[in-house]
């Protein structure tokens, strides 16, 4: 079986965790394993994964194929996965890659799935698992159409780690589109939605929005406290759906969305770590938090929902603050 690996490389020409975690995936699968890079340029890439076992490393690099845009990416992909005439593809699923996985299945006539959360070749089958129905069902998807492009969830990898140095063949792409990009814009950390890439996640609940032990509410306070703790971190920022649903009303943070909502009716983030602040911790918010390695909870009342052993440390504490120390401490 010949597995390629495709990837988009970064900024600073090196490849995303995300990325690298693909790799393994796609390592995992045991075949004939190619890398597959396309970005501004590639070798620096290359040589980040030299030790990962490939039989070859292609690459299409030049100024059209610096920044995500689907005429370009979704050439670079054909010609590359032609190229490499492989029979399994494994993306990342970062939105610059998720964004041409299906165009680029078409035009190789491939069958796609997207978001897979394990990759396994077992009795001459490969068989990858994802999520159904905003994770109520855990189902297993195998396809009998070659090629198969997959993207794999980030989280679910250990992201490949193999420096040294890669010898790269260059394949060629039409960069040509109709569209020039003249810029990107990109949302800072504190006002983004969840970032799986964050290695913590930092929780608001609807206590940053109520009356405080001096009888006032201190939505302003709470604001620049959370946004100034998520400038320290650099941590992805999550909510629960009391807050965001005030949020929507324009009464309490005005930078959450609906986006931001983690639980039963929201996102099951899978960072490493965990923080809940002024968030009681009750079934529908914390199932989830269920893939996140390590859970820390900050809130007044000692017998609240992360109390009742669904949090790994509970703080009883007054979150503005721990919050405020914390930023102050991480200056
Ligand atoms: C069908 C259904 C689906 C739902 N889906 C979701 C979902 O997806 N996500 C979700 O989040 N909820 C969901 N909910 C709602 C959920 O049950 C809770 O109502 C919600 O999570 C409560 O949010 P909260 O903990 O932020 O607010 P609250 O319950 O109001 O808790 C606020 C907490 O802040 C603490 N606090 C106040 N001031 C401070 C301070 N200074 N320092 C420290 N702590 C302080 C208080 O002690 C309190 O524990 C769902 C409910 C239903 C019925």
């Amino acid at each position: 079986m010949n597995v390629l690996f495709l990837a988009h490389t970064e900024a600073d020409g090196g490849l995303s965790k995300a990325a690298c975690e693909a790799l393994s995936a796609a390592k995992g699968l045991g075949g004939e394993l190619v890398v597959g890079l396309y970005g501004a340029e590639v070798q620096k890439a290359a040589d980040q994964i030299a030790g990962c076992g490939a039989v070859k490393f292609l690459g299409v690099a030049g100024a059209d194929f610096a920044t995500a845009r689907y005429a370009s990416d979704a050439a670079a992909c054909e010609a590359l996965a032609k190229a490499a005439a492989a029979e399994l593809i494994v993306m990342p699923s970062t939105s610059r890659a998720s964004r041409v996985a299906p165009g680029v299945a078409a035009r190789l006539g491939a069958a796609v799935d997207t978001r897979l959360t394990a990759l396994e070749a077992a009795g001459g089958k490969v068989v990858g698992t994802r999520w159904f129905y905003r994770q109520r069902i855990l189902g297993k998807v195998a396809r009998d159409t070659r090629p198969w492009l997959v993207t794999v969830d980030s989280g679910c990898f250990a992201a490949f780690e193999g420096a040294g140095t890669a010898q790269v063949e260059a394949v060629a792409a039409s960069g040509q589109s109709r569209t020039t990009v003249t810029g990107v814009i990109a949302p800072a950390a504190d006002a983004q939605t969840i970032r799986p890439d964050a290695k913590l996640l930092l929780v608001a609940g609807a206590g940053w929005g109520k009356t405080q032990a001096d009888g006032q509410k201190h939505l302003d306070e709470a604001s620049q406290i959370i946004l100034g703790l998520l400038s320290a971190t650099q941590a992805s920022l999550g909510s629960s759906k009391s807050l965001v649903d005030q949020s929507g009303e324009g009464a309490a943070l005005p930078f959450l969305t609906h986006m931001h909502q983690v639980g039963q009716t929201g996102a099951t983030p899978r960072h490493q770590k965990g923080l809940a602040t002024c968030c009681h911790g009750e079934e529908p918010h914390v199932v989830g938090w269920r893939f996140i390695g390590e859970r820390r909870a900050v809130n007044l009342d000692a017998n609240c929902g992360w109390a009742q052993g669904k949090a790994d440390v509970l703080y009883v504490a007054d979150a503005f603050a721990v919050a405020k120390k914390l930023a102050e401490l991480l200056k």
